[in-house]
This record gives structure tokens, C-alpha cells and sequence, in this order.
């Protein structure tokens, strides 16, 4: 059995380097005789696997010292909650942009805990989708505590081609998609947040990315575990931290490194990207509904001019090895997730299958 090309959105394919890697360490780590799951989180070797992870991760994406970077649990979901009760208070108005399915489950969450306003409001389901309007005409709140938007909406395939910015308003970001995927201005950003399952490791583990003077806010009644300060000031300790997708985000910051950082990320993506959606809009077959500008380099849905052969594409595609194709339940159709981890030979490989399929069945 060989590997074979996984477009799962997540948890999604992770490279054959770091499973590599993973496995040889798995019965000896580091000449200790045991895995790195069985070690205790404040023994002296995994401190040192915790700390090279953040570094690394630090130096990939030049984040500056008055950031702090923690490692948690609870997923990109639990951070929308975490995201309220650190940077508002009850009766604060929180802005949110909202574009897509995970933007309005932001919103929801973020409803229990402040006054929001739904300062962008661009459901999904307006196809064709985009562009999406600058800032200046978004209906922004006076005093809004954060701003908060979603860089990369996973479901429908829509990334922001622009950070948002309202004078001094922190802020925040919902980056499970797409952080690493490409270079991020850190110093725009109050808080950045990412699940790892999509980019970064495998699930389990949540990196949030604050800004230090937003630390030490947290309304009362915040569950310890979720207040920012706490975590950052016990170097995500608090607990017990998710230490084997901790050590395996290391794996996947290394592997970055060495192939060349998150530049040479973001040209193989948008290669990769380019050449997906170049074969959609090449044919009259396939289609995506997305404005060309925030189209999302890591989710490419596409739907098949007649859906009646939808599940009869996915097996034969299956059968090639090219698995994980169907479109989430919401939207129907295929999604091609195309994260770091999956090669230029995958997309070529898809391409071609589609050409393929379309003269038959076209
Ligand atoms: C997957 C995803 C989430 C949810 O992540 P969980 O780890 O399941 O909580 C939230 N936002 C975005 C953009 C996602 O892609």
C-alpha cells in the first residue's frame, strides 16, 4: 500500500517526511527508550522539543518579541469563546466580518458573552461570491473592543486578500486554514488563532498568537484555562499541553524550515492553486463560484456541471488514489484541500484525472 494523495480538509494529510520522522522516534525517542508521549511535559527533553517548536515557529513567521505564542487545546472553536472573554467585557461591541460558515459560528459563540455586529455580512450561499468590499465600506461599530474576521473559510474556499484594519482596534484572526500556508504581517494583528489539524499537525493542539499588552484582561468568571495571560505566563503549562501534537508541529515547523520557509510556501501554493483553478476555469465542465480575488489558495470546491455524476467522479478519482475529494455537507460537490503538505505532482495528478473524466462524460 502506498500513500496517496489526501485532499481532506482536516485533520488533512501531513508530509511523508514528518510521519517519517514520527515513526522512527516512535519506540525510541532520542536514545531515551521510550516515545515522546510517555515523558513527562516538564522533563528537561520535552522542554527542549516544546521550546525549539516555538521557536522555529517564531522564526518562520517573524514574530516579533511582544507577542506571546501559546500552544492549547480545545480546538479553533474553543478560541471563540477564549477570543470574548480576554478582550471584551459584557457590555462591550465586538465587530465580526462575516463570509462564511466559520465566521458566523464565531459570531455565535461571541453573541453569549458580548454585543456583536456583524459589520461584514456575506453569507456563503451569495454566489458568485466576492469580491469582497474594502473596509471603509463595512458598517464598523464606535468603541468596537476587536475586529475579527476569518482569513481562510475552509468550507466554501474564500481567503481575504487584504488584513482589515480600523485605526487602533485590535485585530483578530481565525487562521486555521492558512496560517503557514504564506508570509503574515504579525504586527497587524491583535490575536491570531489557528487549529492544527488543517496546516500545522495533527488535531489536538491550538496555537494563538497575542499581543502582550492584550494579556491580563480576562473578565471575571473566565475559566483559568482559557485566560490568555495565565497560559502565556505558565508557557501553555497550566495543564498537561497536548505534547504529542506539540512535538509533531515541531516536525512540521522543520520541515518548513527546511524546504525553504514560507516564501517558498507561498510559491508552491500559489502554483498549485493557480493550476487547480486554471483547469476549472478552462473548462466548462467544472466550476467555482469565488471571485478570482479571494479565492483560497488551501480549499478549492468546484462543482461538476451535472451532479448526478458526482459520487461516480469521486470513486474513479478514488480508485487513482486521490482521496477525500467530496465538498463538505453544507455546500455538496468537491473540495480539493491543497495544504503545505500536499505536492505539486497531487494537483497535476488531479488535473489530469478531471480532463480526463470531462472528455467522457463532458
Ligand atoms: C477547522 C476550522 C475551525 C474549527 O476547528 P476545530 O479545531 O474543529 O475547533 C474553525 N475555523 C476554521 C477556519 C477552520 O478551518
Amino acid at each position: 500500500m502506498s500513500r496517496v494523495f489526501n485532499f481532506s480538509a482536516g485533520p488533512a494529510a501531513l508530509p511523508d517526511e514528518v510521519l517519517a520522522r514520527a515513526k522512527d522516534d516512535l519506540l525510541d525517542w532520542a536514545g531515551s527508550g521510550m516515545s515522546v508521549m510517555e515523558v513527562s511535559h516538564r522533563s528537561k527533553a520535552f522542554i527542549a522539543v516544546a521550546e525549539q517548536a516555538e521557536a522555529d515557529l517564531r522564526e518562520l513567521l517573524v514574530i516579533p518579541g511582544h507577542y506571546k505564542v501559546l500552544f492549547l487545546q480545545g480546538g479553533a472553536t474553543l478560541q471563540f469563546s477564549s477570543v470574548a472573554l480576554n478582550l471584551a467585557t459584557q457590555d462591550s461591541v465586538v465587530d465580526y466580518a462575516v463570509t462564511g460558515s466559520w465566521s458566523k459560528k464565531a459570531i455565535a459563540e461571541a453573541r453569549r458573552y458580548a454585543t456583536v455586529n456583524a459589520a461584514l455580512n456575506m453569507p456563503e450561499s451569495d454566489a458568485p461570491w466576492g469580491p469582497i468590499p474594502p473596509v471603509a465600506d463595512w458598517a464598523l461599530s464606535d468603541g468596537a473592543a476587536y475586529l475579527h474576521y476569518c482569513a481562510n473559510e475552509t468550507i466554501a474556499g474564500i481567503e481575504f486578500p487584504f488584513v482589515p484594519k480600523n485605526g487602533a482596534v485590535p485585530i483578530v484572526s481565525d487562521m486555521s486554514s492558512t496560517l503557514l500556508s504564506r508570509p503574515v504581517d504579525i504586527e497587524k494583528f491583535g490575536v491570531i488563532y489557528a487549529g492544527a489539524q488543517k496546516n500545522i499537525g495533527p488535531a489536538g493542539l491550538t496555537i494563538v498568537i497575542v499581543r502582550e499588552d492584550l494579556l491580563g484582561s480576562a473578565r471575571a468568571g473566565t475559566p483559568t484555562l482559557l485566560d490568555y495571560d495565565v497560559m502565556a505566563k505558565s508557557g501553555s503549562m497550566s495543564n498537561t499541553p497536548p505534547t504529542f501534537a506539540w512535538y509533531m508541529a515541531g516536525l512540521v515547523f522543520a520541515w518548513i524550515k527546511d524546504s525553504g520557509g514560507l516564501e517558498a510556501m507561498a510559491q508552491r501554493n500559489s502554483l498549485k492553486a493557480g493550476k487547480l483553478y486554471a483547469a476549472i476555469d478552462n473548462s466548462a465542465f467544472y466550476s467555482n463560484p469565488v471571485h478570482p480575488e479571494c479565492r483560497s489558495w488551501m480549499n478549492v470546491p468546484f462543482t461538476l456541471a451535472d451532479n448526478s455524476l458526482d459520487a461516480k467522479f469521486l470513486s474513479e478519482a478514488e480508485m487513482r488514489g486521490l482521496c477525500n475529494l467530496k465538498g463538505h455537507r453544507s455546500v455538496g460537490g468537491m473540495r480539493a484541500s491543497i495544504y503545505n503538505a500536499m505536492p505539486e505532482a497531487g494537483i497535476d495528478a488531479l488535473v489530469e484525472f478531471m480532463a480526463e473524466f470531462e472528455k467522457v462524460h463532458g
